[in-house]
């Protein structure tokens, strides 16, 4: 049990790691949180850029911090298997309602995923990577359930977007946005330098990412709303903004160099691995138990609960 004492790599600071390790969301309504028009704009374009960046097709994929199933719609019918991977059960019993046998849903820490090498040929984690102190490691973690080739599609907070450079000589109040490390913006926002995500990815074997820029101009978004206008606002500009890193929200998608092939398996079940010692697990009755180190991972509502 030392594991669980031990702060999180993958959790903001000053976050209570002992008592809810993976459950930045649990019980918020975060659904919700995407009604507001501002946030539901926001919602429209980032749905769009994902869809154009992830493959059209494609065997495995998972969603890391997949929360409800927001973007379940957007790739569910593109990919043989789905699993739907987050912290918080509250927020995966909640995707189970709306998708139900379609998907696999799993809960467990992003920083260990209980999978097998190469289990997926897609990985997406979209409004995840803002909450990793360990950017890195969790960068890592991902890369190693991908084979050669894979497609990882992701986004995070910019710290060096177009308003922060601007307000920046005038208010100072900000973190420097030219400086490499990561800056924390408030407990569940830490904003990352695109050169430092660059890097971080090469390093663990990944291309170098090609981005779009998910920023709606609310006023303008209304203003050209009124004319019946269809596209999700902000798609006009993506490109530029994310080729030029000036955008606050970044979607970014690269591929997995190097490495072993797809892993084989017929099932998601075949490729469940022991989040702590690595060690097969074997599925008896309602749970999955590691032969290696003894752990027994329960199955509750349908879920599969590999959290440490
Ligand atoms: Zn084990």
């Amino acid at each position: 049990m030392s594991k669980r004492s031990e702060p999180s790599r993958g959790l903001p600071k000053d976050f209570s790691v002992a008592e809810k390790s993976c459950s930045l969301y649990e019980d918020i309504e975060y659904e919700q949180y995407w009604d507001d028009p501002a946030q539901a704009r926001q919602d429209a374009l980032e749905k769009r850029l994902i869809s154009e960046m992830l493959p059209a097709r494609g065997r495995r994929i998972i969603d890391v911090g997949c929360g409800y199933g927001r973007l379940a719609p957007v790739y569910i019918d593109r990919f043989d298997s789905v699993v739907l991977y987050d912290g918080s059960m509250s927020l995966l019993r909640h995707a189970r309602e709306d998708i139900g046998e379609r998907a696999v849903l799993v809960a467990g820490d992003v920083m260990n995923l209980p999978f097998r090498a190469a289990s997926f040929d897609t990985l997406l984690t979209i409004r995840v990577l803002q909450h990793m102190t360990d950017l890195g490691g969790a960068i890592r973690e991902m890369r190693r359930v991908l084979p050669r080739g894979g497609s990882f599609v992701f986004s995070y907070h910019n710290k060096r977007n177009a308003r922060r450079v601007l307000a920046y000589p005038k208010t100072r109040q900000t973190a420097d946005p030219f400086s490499l490390e990561s800056a924390e913006v408030s407990p569940t926002l830490i904003s990352h330098h695109p050169t430092r995500v660059a890097a971080l990815l090469g390093d663990a074997g990944f291309t170098d990412a090609e981005y779009r820029g998910a920023v709606v101009v609310n006023g303008l978004a209304q203003l050209t709303e009124k004319f019946g206008r269809t596209e999700p606002s902000g798609l006009a500009w993506a490109s530029f903004t994310g080729r030029h890193a000036l955008a606050p929200w970044l979607v970014g998608r690269a591929s997995a160099v190097g490495g072993g092939e797809l892993a084989p398996g017929d099932s998601v079940e075949a490729l469940f691995e022991c989040p702590d010692c690595r060690g097969n697990v074997a599925r008896s009755d309602e749970s999955y138990r590691c032969g290696a180190c003894g752990r027994s991972y329960p199955i509750v509502d349908g879920i599969a609960d590999f959290r440490l």
